[in-house]
């Protein structure tokens, strides 16, 4: 197993969809595992491919009740709206508290390539949304108001001068 750097705002890989998978072997194997120690040594709930700049579509994760992958997932159902103050790996730091769907279901493939579903609530939810977002191209940042969009890409220039106050210790979904 490895730990990778994980991309940060900025790069592109980070904007671009992910491909479905197609080859459910060894190498699939490997990433998921190499992705799993770099979630917790980050550490975050869930990490999603391009995070290590893999453009593949599928994200690995953990909200306490052990690891999980989820290859070529769907978003298939939700109910109810929640709001949480999320963070996220690749965007270091800053959090905002964001409305998103307070249930989901999924629906994608194991590392073996059979079909599983997953329903989520709470936290597992929040990571399924904010991880699908990645494998789409999409941060957390396009969920923010016009006033919130505008306050994010001043701290994050402030970050990139090295002007950033220390950030919280709260910890990022993924
Ligand atoms: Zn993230």
């Amino acid at each position: 197993m490895a730990v990778y750097p994980i991309r940060t705002f900025g790069d592109p890989v980070l904007r671009l969809p992910c491909a479905e998978v197609t080859e459910f072997d060894a190498t699939l194997r490997k990433l998921a595992d190499d992705m799993l120690e770099t979630m917790y040594d980050a550490p975050g709930v869930g990490l999603a491919a391009n995070q290590i700049g893999v453009q593949k579509r599928l994200f690995v994760y953990d909200v306490g009740d052990g690891p999980g992958a989820i290859v070529n997932p769907v978003l298939s159902g939700h109910r109810g709206e929640w709001e949480y103050t999320e963070g996220c790996l690749s965007v270091p730091d800053l959090h905002w508290p964001i409305v998103r769907f307070a249930e989901v279901h999924v629906d994608g493939f194991d590392l073996d390539g059979d079909p599983i579903s997953i329903d989520g609530d709470e936290l597992m939810a929040r990571m399924l949304q904010h991880e699908v977002d990645h494998l789409d191209g999409r941060l957390l940042l396009s969920h923010l108001d016009r006033r919130q969009h505008k306050d994010a890409m001043r701290a994050l220039r402030r970050r990139a001068m090295g002007l950033s106050e220390a950030g919280d210790d709260r910890e990022p979904v993924g």
